[in-house]
């Protein structure tokens, strides 16, 4: 414990010292506010495996069954009524600060804009989960409306536009990255000073690219996980435990 707190201490001047931080975030800053990580011990993937069918382009776009699953699944996460937690409100308190120069994600919530950072620094290389998109024509909509016609008896509602396919706005297996987003998280990692690691295995690329690119350009690493990642030997200090609570005290004031 002694030792958490001294790492804690250090990883703590190297923020207050550092001029542009870059961080990344996976799905385990959201855990705190309800939405399920995938690949954790109570992950969705890991407790059914099936589900990341859901995820799968070619699965989605070819078979209706999987659609409709996927749209009744978008109704029971409620993913659009969890709030920000401890977690997302300490790096929005970072960006105040000036030292914040990004904030690449994997999380497709939306909870860091609703915490408070700045929507330009936040770059969702997964996408958004807040809209939907149509597969044919590109029209993008609210995904709170397309849920009201679900909700309102439509199990697989098309685009109003064409007809094509809706989709939420995230990035699906077998669907290309946003070549924009993954050249400003390159950028970020390549010039940043210090690179905070934060909820995520580190298994996931190229978003994961993101922490040796900085560590060789000489940034210090940090990384705060729950249990170990696949880049904890990268680390400058790994600092071990709940999200929620670790954020505040290596980014807050006392
Ligand atoms: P992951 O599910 O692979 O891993 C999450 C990690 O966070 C795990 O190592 C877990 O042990 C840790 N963790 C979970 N809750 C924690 C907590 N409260 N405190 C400390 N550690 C905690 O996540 P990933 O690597 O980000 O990859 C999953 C992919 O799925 C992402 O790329 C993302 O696109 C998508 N996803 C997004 C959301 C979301 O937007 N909230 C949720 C699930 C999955």
């Amino acid at each position: 414990m002694q030792q958490t707190d001294e790492e804690l201490a250090r990883a703590r001047t190297w923020l207050q010292e550092a001029r542009h931080v870059v961080a990344l975030t996976g799905a385990g800053i959201s855990t705190d506010s309800g939405i399920p990580d995938f690949r954790g011990p109570k992950g969705v993937w890991t407790r059914n495996p099936a589900a990341e069918k859901l995820a799968t382009l070619q699965h989605y776009m070819s078979d209706p069954e999987v659609r409709r699953a996927a749209w009744r699944s978008r109704l029971d996460s409620r993913m659009h009524q969890r709030e920000p937690n401890a977690g997302h409100f300490a790096l929005a308190a970072l960006e105040v600060s000036g030292r914040l120069s990004a904030l690449i994600t994997q999380n497709v919530d939306g909870l860091h804009q609703r915490a408070g950072n700045s929507p330009e620094r936040v770059i969702e290389i997964h996408g958004t989960a807040c809209e939907v998109v149509c597969m044919s024509c590109g029209e993008r909509a609210p995904m709170e409306r397309a849920l009201e016609r679900v909700r309102a008896g439509e199990d697989d509602p098309p685009c109003r536009s064409c007809g094509g396919i809706l989709k939420s706005a995230t990035i699906s297996f077998g669907q290309n990255l946003v070549k924009e987003d993954l050249e400003r998280a390159q950028e970020a990692a390549l010039t940043c000073d210090v690179m905070l690691a934060i909820g995520s295995t580190l298994s996931v690329y190229p978003a994961a690219d993101a922490v040796p690119i900085a560590k060789q350009s000489g940034a210090r690493v940090i990384i705060v996980n729950a249990e170990p990642t696949a880049m904890d030997q990268l680390a400058d200090v790994v600092l071990r435990g709940s999200i929620s609570q670790i954020l505040p005290r290596l980014i807050g004031e006392s």
